[in-house]
């Protein structure tokens, strides 16, 4: 089950986070739902081992998209970037293709504002977790224009 192709009709804005390093802030869409990363075994073994529970984690990013329930953490997204959009979650400031904590971990694209448009981690991410839509930057600034 890929991104959404849709997204982000149906969805809402659930967090909004600042990056510390870029000062430029990022947005986490709801509602989520269980998708491939809750049948990988990778993925259910490393949950395993933590003893963490698979929840619906929904989409981190707007315009770089990353459906976090269908992001496996392969991290070709990582290694495929030319201008290093992504980063680990659980090893932040981390943006090598196994630098991830463990299984559990997702690519964040925290740095969105520096896509580029290749469309080279859509390309290879192997479930399709991720939609790039410059179309969608006016979404963003939108959003976080509300921001007090
Ligand atoms: S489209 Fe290209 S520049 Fe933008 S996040 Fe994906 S790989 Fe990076």
């Amino acid at each position: 089950m890929p991104i959404d192709p849709n997204f982000p009709q149906n969805h809402k804005v659930k967090e909004k986070f600042k990056d510390p390093s870029s000062e430029s802030y990022y947005l986490v869409w709801g509602p989520g739902r269980l998708a491939e990363a809750a049948s990988d075994p990778k993925v259910m073994a490393d949950y395993k081992a933590t003893g963490e529970e698979i929840k619906p984690m929904g989409i981190h990013g707007t315009y770089v998209a990353v459906d976090w329930d269908s992001c496996i953490a392969d991290g070709i997204c990582l290694l495929s970037c030319p201008v290093k959009v992504f980063e680990w979650y659980k090893n932040p400031g981390e943006t090598g293709r196994n630098d991830r904590k463990d299984f559990t971990d997702k690519a964040n694209p925290v740095q969105e504002a520096n896509c580029i448009w290749c469309m080279a981690c859509v390309e290879v991410c192997p479930t399709k977790a991720i939609k790039v839509d410059q179309a969608n930057q006016e979404i963003h600034e939108k959003e976080i224009a509300n921001i007090p």
